[in-house]
């Protein structure tokens, strides 16, 4: 006979053995952030993004906050020990307790060894999409260049072509979205990734999706990895 889980939604399985410190990976493109607030949804847990506490912490007016608007208005990296710091700080609050989704941290192996050091990171979820695919999902965003409400010609089409459904605005790319510029952001995220891959494959908790497929049928993938490994003591 086949043992039945019967419990709600698995969350308590999940959460016993150890907490579910996830750390996601993925290009621009491949859904992550989709993936990130489901994930969120299902295991009760805060999905923490290194680019938006960068955005907020920049906003600051403390020495933390001048000293990273400084760094970031003159184009340069904020420093690894500084990264590491605040989001340290972020994962040692009260809701990061049961466990965390960290998104775009580590960016490094110096980061991932130190992340390493103060928690214990249940699995590395990487989404994989094929640059061609990225590329293709991307140059298919729109955006009204008076209201700024976001479209895509394949899965959000205006009801009139090129024109704002809210607004009557004329819709436009963005240069961030345009081709060459998608290749450049896909050249730098496999330079920083494929290191932490590696890094993560050795540690044997490198979980990979295929995120070409619908972002139900990604999530179930994510899920059961999630699921089937062996709870860490
Ligand atoms: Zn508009």
């Amino acid at each position: 006979m086949i043992a039945v889980d019967t419990r709600p939604n698995n969350k308590h399985y999940l959460n016993t053995a150890s907490a579910n410190n996830l750390v996601l990976m993925g290009p621009a493109g491949s859904g992550k952030g989709t993936q990130a607030k489901l994930l969120s949804e299902k295991y009760t847990i805060p999905h923490i993004s290194a680019g938006v506490i960068f955005r907020e912490i920049r906003k600051e007016d403390t020495d933390l906050g001048r000293k990273v608007r400084e760094l970031i208005d003159r184009g340069n990296l904020v420093p690894d020990n500084i990264t590491n710091e605040i989001i340290l700080r972020r994962i040692n609050e009260p809701d990061c307790e049961k466990g965390f989704i960290l998104d775009g941290y580590p960016r490094n192996t110096s980061q991932a060894e130190f992340l390493e050091n103060h928690k214990t990171i249940k699995k590395c979820i990487l989404i994989e999409v094929s640059d061609k695919e990225c590329v293709r999902r991307i140059s298919a965003r729109r955006i009204c260049s008076e209201c700024r409400a976001d479209y895509n010609i394949i899965y959000l089409k205006p009801k009139q072509e090129g024109v704002c459904d809210v607004c009557g605005g004329k819709l436009i790319m963005r240069d961030d979205d345009k081709p060459e510029a998608i290749m450049k952001r896909l050249r730098i995220y496999h330079e920083i990734t494929e290191p932490l891959i590696g890094f993560y494959e050795k540690k044997g908790i490198l979980l990979r999706i295929n995120g070409e497929q619908p972002i139900q049928k990604v999530f179930e993938d994510i899920v059961r990895g999630l699921e089937s490994g062996r709870p860490i003591l």
